[in-house]
């Protein structure tokens, strides 16, 4: 049995959301440690390869594999301290709460938003990035604004049972607070999607395509490959705020 009045975190910051339906809003980020998936294929974390046909690692597999577990009162009190927490939670900042896999400790994400309600009276805006492998529980549905899911493709390198869960998949589609996000580097990825639509596995009015790209000259490039296949498809489209504002730059 975990404990439940902790959290495992890797790290936490304050910037905008760079993606997805909030994109621009001024946000606080609680990534949190742990996944149940290795994107770059099983090695990836090791190494730093490609495995298993992947086309792409994982781009914060070294800092979700880090971290450290916080009481709820120290994790706040780090947080006030670095980035004014609790005040710009009151202000309107959504919290995003991201990882690794945030769900695999979904139980304690429950304690902690009561946590802060019963202790600082806020019951923030809060959006959750999961890779929609593991079925929300009610209890936290209940407190979640935004579920921004990114389910992973063959390109991966993770086995279709490890990454497709099409139970969790129907459960985030018939919640209208979902949204499924797909990246892509090249046109020709599209074509699983594309079949997931026409076989009904996930519903077209649900997905945001946007384009993989760690510099502006990347993103500017695959934007218009991006912007095109949604006109024709006509699917949603979102860039990435943080490449197009930071470029390369970290932490920002
Ligand atoms: S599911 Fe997300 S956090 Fe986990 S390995 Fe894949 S990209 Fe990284």
């Amino acid at each position: 049995m975990q404990n439940q009045e902790i959290l495992a975190v890797s790290e936490s910051f304050y910037s905008l959301q760079g993606e997805g339906k909030t994109m621009g809003i001024p946000a606080i980020f609680l990534r949190l440690s742990g996944c149940n998936l290795i994107c770059g294929g099983k090695g990836a974390e090791k190494d730093g390869a490609l495995h298993n046909g992947a086309t792409w690692i994982c781009d914060t597999i070294d800092v979700w594999m880090q971290g450290q577990s916080y009481p709820f009162d120290e994790l706040i009190a780090s947080m006030n301290a670095s980035f004014q927490f609790v005040k710009r939670l009151e202000k309107g900042a959504h919290l995003v709460i991201t990882g690794g896999e945030p769900l695999l400790q979904q139980q304690r994400i429950i304690h902690f938003l009561t946590y802060l309600e019963q202790n600082h009276g806020i019951c923030p805006i809060v959006e959750i990035e999961t890779n929609a492998t593991i079925e929300p529980l009610a209890a936290l549905d209940a407190r979640v604004h935004y579920w921004n899911c990114s389910p992973k493709l063959s390109n991966s390198g993770m086995s279709l049972q490890a990454r497709w869960k099409q139970q969790v998949i129907d459960w985030f589609g018939n919640n209208p607070k979902t949204m499924f996000k797909f990246v892509l580097a090249a046109k020709y990825e599209f074509e699983e999607i594309d079949e997931m639509i026409r076989s009904k596995q996930i519903d077209a009015s649900k997905i945001v395509l946007m384009p993989a790209a760690d510099s502006i000259e990347q993103l500017l490039e695959r934007n218009k490959m991006i912007a095109q296949l949604c006109i024709d498809q006509q699917l949603r489209m979102c860039t990435r705020l943080h490449v197009e504002i930071w470029n390369q730059l970290t932490g920002v």
